[in-house]
């Protein structure tokens, strides 16, 4: 990194269409109070980038000279958080607004081995810098343009506005040393690929074969929440589609079969539900993600386990073998759990355990699951209890009394099973005796 230039592209506030208006009113609250109190405070990142492109920000991030310790005296509401970088998160009622101080990178050739391990990942990232260095420790040059609300300009250090023109996804630096720094930042590359409908510089593309097995070395914790970013944020089915294609599928989800139609089905599900404002869990698409693995194994297990051992155990092994790359939290596979131990009881419809699957707490989810199954397996069976399932819940309570009496009288006889176990014991009796 030898000729940054040191002064940034600056646009006007009339050569641009960012506005003060556009921006929320608390994150202006702390850039002005920031600057109020002498220090240099702009937006920066995701938030410059979307209100360019003309789209609202789900966030605003402020980028200071400030250390975090001045921001946290000047705002009171404000605590301190992060562990490989500390940042300042200032709360507006249930709104935060995310603080981090002017940072610079270290690039490799100030190599430093207790910055970086051998392969060039970042263990430490926390040394102050100036505005100009702060933007060329950023991912790419898109994400790396200011907004300073007080003069309205828009500050570009690394290129940013050209590549946003050209819907280009590039790199600040070399791609093969930026990745070697913090391999999730492939994982960055593909989610803003899909939300933007960039097109990701070639140069990122020939580094993804041999970069993809650096995710290992990721906490699968952080692996996690990126993988959730991916999924949760409105553009599932595009992301996915790209991680299928690429060869991060085979090290972030290896019993994933990357053209299951149920996961297609289920992330453009996803993506609907957010556009409708609809509640999403991640739990659900832990369910969809790890189903054929976890039939796969209850299959085998059956052949030594009772069947409901069998699928007991199916699930627990199939989570477990996930939870090695993305740490999955407690609640979201007990909710695939439930998910998948309802299916069954959902396709059977036995009339004696109708009315505890439907009163079960997760029911909804797991019909929801039913119906993807369906759809994607286009199987008639699935399609049939499916369908059944929909008329139950619609119906009034004595068509469901009817329901439930049709699926009775369709049961094999109670009596009948009885009567045949008498007529064995019968048979048995004499031998016995
Ligand atoms: P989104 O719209 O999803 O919020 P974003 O670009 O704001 O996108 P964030 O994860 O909120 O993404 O990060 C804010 C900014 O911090 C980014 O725009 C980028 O400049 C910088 N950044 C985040 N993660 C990294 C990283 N791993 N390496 C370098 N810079 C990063
Ligand atoms: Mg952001």
């Amino acid at each position: 990194m030898s000729e940054q230039p040191l002064e940034p592209t600056r646009l006007s506030a009339h050569e641009h269409n960012v506005t003060r208006k556009r921006v929320d009113a608390n994150a202006l609250d702390v850039t002005d109070r920031l600057t109020q109190a002498g220090y240099q405070a702009m937006l920066v990142g995701g938030c410059v980038r979307d209100l360019l492109l003309g789209v609202q920000p789900k966030d605003f991030d402020v980028a200071t000279s400030a250390t975090p310790e001045q921001v946290r005296h000047l705002f009171r509401r404000s605590r301190l958080i992060g562990r490989r970088f500390r940042i300042a998160h200032v709360r507006y009622g249930r709104d935060i607004i995310e603080v981090s101080t002017f940072r610079k990178s270290q690039s490799a050739d100030e190599h430093d081995e207790r910055r970086h391990d051998a392969s060039g990942l970042i263990l430490r990232d926390n040394v102050y810098g100036s505005l100009h260095e702060d933007a060329f420790r950023r991912d790419f040059t898109v994400n790396a343009l200011y907004y300073d609300p007080i003069s309205g300009e828009v500050l570009d250090f690394v290129g940013g506005l050209k590549d946003l023109a050209a819907n280009q996804l590039r790199f600040i630096g070399e791609p093969r040393v930026r990745i070697r720094e913090d391999p999730v930042r492939i994982l960055r590359a593909l989610r803003f690929q899909a939300k933007l409908g960039f097109s990701l510089d070639p140069a990122i593309k020939a580094e993804l074969p041999e970069t993809a097995q650096l995710l290992e070395a990721i906490p699968a914790a952080r692996l996690f929440d990126e993988v959730l970013k991916l999924f949760m944020s409105g553009y599932a089915a595009k992301a996915w589609e790209l991680l299928a294609s690429s060869p991060l599928c085979a090290v972030l989800f290896p019993a994933t079969p990357k053209a299951a139609n149920l996961v297609r089905v289920a992330m453009a599900n996803t993506d609907a539900r957010i556009a409708e404002n609809k509640p999403v869990t991640p739990g659900f698409l832990v369910a969809v993600l790890l189903w054929d693995d976890y039939l796969a194994r209850s299959v085998t297990l059956e052949a030594t386990h009772k069947p409901a051992e069998a699928r007991a155990l199916a699930a627990s092994e199939a989570v477990a073998a996930q939870q090695q790359i993305t740490a999955i939290p407690r609640r979201f596979s007990h909710f695939a759990r439930d998910v998948w131990g309802l299916q069954g009881r959902l396709e059977k419809r036995q009339a004696r355990s109708i009315s505890r699957v439907f009163e079960h707490g997760r029911f909804r989810a797991a019909y929801d699951f039913l119906l993807f199954r369906a759809a994607s397996d286009h199987s008639a069976e699935l399609e049939e209890a499916a369908t059944w399932w929909t008329i139950y819940q619609e119906c009034e309570p004595d068509e469901r009394d009817a329901m439930l009496d049709a699926r009775r009288s369709a049961e094999p006889k109670p009596r009948r099973r009885r009567r045949r176990r008498r007529q064995n014991s019968a048979e048995q009796k004499p031998a016995d005796s």
